[in-house]
């Protein structure tokens, strides 16, 4: 069966879009998501592109801030902050990768975005929070593979489970929701030995590396999600070489039309997500503030 992430991701949106018109007025205290872009990278643009009619449609605000390439990790910094302190702005993302003169301060420039408005789930408060199992949101794209496996009711409890690919971004956090929903996962990575031998015993294989169809054969009746998206001749095709792996696999997800939108959809549900607790939290500021007047007064 070839898992059709684009039907999963509209269902998503279309709540999301659902939540969004029967409790705020669009254009006014709706979420409103910021993306910052650096540079002129093609691929970047069509998911900012993605990203903002994905808003559109569901009713956000949204705002892109397109930075030079030669922009320097102070101006960067300066316009995350700019952003933090807009109490209009719900998220704030920060489109990676970066240019190359800033991507050795990735994690420097990731961190000076509020974890209250880290849609991406990428500073380490919140990842350290999603390790410890009390975050509010997760990673988009590991989110969006949970769903998948949702969606065709696949119990995770007891399976044994290889994520190839350790990235902050997708493997490290997919392997942590994987473990919280008590299956057995092993991660491999560049060092990895025998990688085969492992993918060949994995009841479920996820695939996150960026080498186009790298992975040839999988065990029989597995379930295969390939997140790769590696662009060849202006053709998408993944970590997967699917037309041989869709013999072997019970389920498997296509590139593109796999992880790809449930990606986008899980950036709308992290924005209403953090939107709705950045308004709790004014919410019982003021009752705080309230508590402490009348205090004053008696
Ligand atoms: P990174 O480059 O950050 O990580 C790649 C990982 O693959 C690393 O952990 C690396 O190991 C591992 N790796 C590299 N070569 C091998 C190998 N031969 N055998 C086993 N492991 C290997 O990539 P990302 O995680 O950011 O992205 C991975 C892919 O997913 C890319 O194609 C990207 O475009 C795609 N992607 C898709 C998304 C979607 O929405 N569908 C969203 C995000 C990413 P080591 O740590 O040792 O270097």
């Amino acid at each position: 069966m070839v898992i059709d992430g684009k039907a999963i991701a509209e269902q998503i949106k279309e709540n999301v879009r659902e939540r969004v018109l029967s409790h705020y007025i669009i254009g006014e205290n709706a979420p409103k998501l910021a993306c910052i872009l650096v540079g002129e990278d093609k691929a970047s643009k069509v998911y900012v592109k993605s990203k903002i009619k994905a808003c559109d449609e569901c009713g956000f605000g949204s705002l892109v801030i397109n930075l030079d390439e030669n922009a320097t990790k102070e101006e960067l910094i300066n316009v995350i902050n700019f952003l933090n302190k807009d109490s209009s702005i719900s998220g704030i993302l920060v489109q990676l990768p970066l240019p190359n003169s800033l991507e050795r301060y990735r994690n420097e420039i990731i961190n000076a975005i509020s974890p209250d408005k880290d849609v991406d789930c990428l500073t380490d408060e919140n990842l350290g929070k999603l390790y410890s199992g009390k975050g509010l949101i997760a990673p988009c794209t590991a989110t969006g593979i949970i769903k998948i496996i949702e969606s065709v009711n696949y119990n995770l409890e007891g399976k044994d489970v290889v994520v190839v690919g350790r990235s902050l971004l997708v493997g490290k956090p997919v392997s942590t929701l994987l473990q919280n929903n008590n299956a057995t996962v092993t991660t491999c990575h560049s060092y990895t030995k025998n990688l085969q031998e492992k993918i060949d015993k994995a009841e479920l294989l996820i695939v996150a590396v960026g080498k186009p169809k790298m992975i040839k054969s999988v065990k029989k009746g597995s379930f295969v999600i390939d997140v790769g998206i590696n662009r060849i001749e202006d053709k998408l095709v993944g970590d997967v070489d699917f037309d041989k792996v869709s013999t072997e696999a019970k389920f498997i997800t296509p590139v593109p039309g796999g992880v790809g939108p449930l990606t986008v959809a899980c950036l709308l549900e992290n924005t209403l997500k953090l939107h709705e607790n950045n308004l709790q939290k004014i919410e019982n500021n003021y009752e705080n503030n309230e508590k402490i007047t009348s205090l004053k007064e008696y």
